[in-house]
């Protein structure tokens, strides 16, 4: 595992971590060197994340909670510094689907979905801020999605993703003076289990749920995990330091 020394002493907290792109974020920023604080509503799979990257001579913890919780957030946030130091790079990965077509939609749905996107996301930016401002340092990257240009039967989903975008150009416009930026990535088709579960919803077969999508992005295949961990890793880096209030479209082709 490489590890540089100025990374050595950081700590960044990725939230969604049990799985998917958020559990191979939090094992790529391990390798950059960070310690790293895996939250998750799944207590099981960040527990096992953290043990993975203790294992490999890493320093991590994994905590359970819900980030539209406010007190969760605030304790999970506390415990995390407590155990590994200050937080100064915070991921919001967590995230849910409730896709429907607008005339079904239910109101649980789009509160669901906007309360784990929106306000999870403000909630541990609030918390996290705190210790980027007194650091005078800080990395924030939130996830979006191809969705927020529009997407049949995700108005919840496509409106939070959006959301993110006008989230963290304030975010970038409020903390560039101590030293935090705060960037997008909004991936197109990645292949996790969010979207096997979009497959099993329309009838398809993952494999050919995913042999459809790759037809149509221009580099012929769907995304990884990985392909997204790249971006973030970079966009925490000292060299992404001129880089802040940006939306990279992670999706195999342009998108705007
Ligand atoms: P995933 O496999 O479904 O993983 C999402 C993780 O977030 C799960 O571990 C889930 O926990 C956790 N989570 C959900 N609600 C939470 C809450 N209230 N508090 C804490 N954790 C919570 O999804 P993914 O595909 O990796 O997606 C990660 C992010 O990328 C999401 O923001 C998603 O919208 C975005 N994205 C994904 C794609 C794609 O194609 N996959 C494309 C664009 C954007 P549980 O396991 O306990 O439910």
């Amino acid at each position: 595992m490489r590890r540089s020394p100025v990374t050595a002493s950081r700590v960044a907290i990725v939230t969604g971590a049990g799985r998917g792109i958020g559990a191979a974020v939090a094992r790529r920023l391990a390798s950059d060197g960070f310690a790293v604080g895996l939250l998750d509503l799944d207590e099981a799979g960040v527990k096992q994340g953290a043990e993975a990257i203790v294992a490999d001579g890493g320093r991590a913890v994994g905590v359970a909670l819900d980030v539209s919780d406010a007190g969760q957030v605030e304790a999970a946030v506390t415990r995390v510094a407590e155990e590994l130091g200050a937080p100064t790079v915070l991921i919001n990965n967590a995230g849910i689907t409730r896709d429907n077509l607008l005339f079904k939609m239910t109101e649980q749905d789009w509160d669901s979905v906007l309360n784990v996107h929106l306000r999870g996301s403000f909630l541990m930016t609030r918390e996290v801020q705190k210790y980027q401002t007194q650091e005078k340092w800080g990395r924030i990257v939130n996830l979006s999605s191809t969705s927020a240009l529009g997407n049949r039967g995700q108005v919840n989903y496509s409106a939070a993703k959006a959301g993110m975008q006008g989230f963290t150009k304030t975010l970038a416009i409020e903390l560039g003076k101590f030293g935090v930026t705060a960037n997008a990535i909004a991936p197109g088709f990645i292949a996790t289990d969010m979207t096997a579960a979009t497959a099993e919803r329309v009838g398809m077969s993952f494999e050919d749920f995913k042999a459809a999508a790759a037809s149509q992005i221009p580099v012929q295949r769907v995304g990884t995990p990985e392909d997204i961990a790249n971006v973030a890793s970079f966009l925490v880096s000292e060299g992404a330091g001129f880089v802040s209030g940006q939306v990279i479209y992670v999706a195999g082709g342009p998108k705007d």
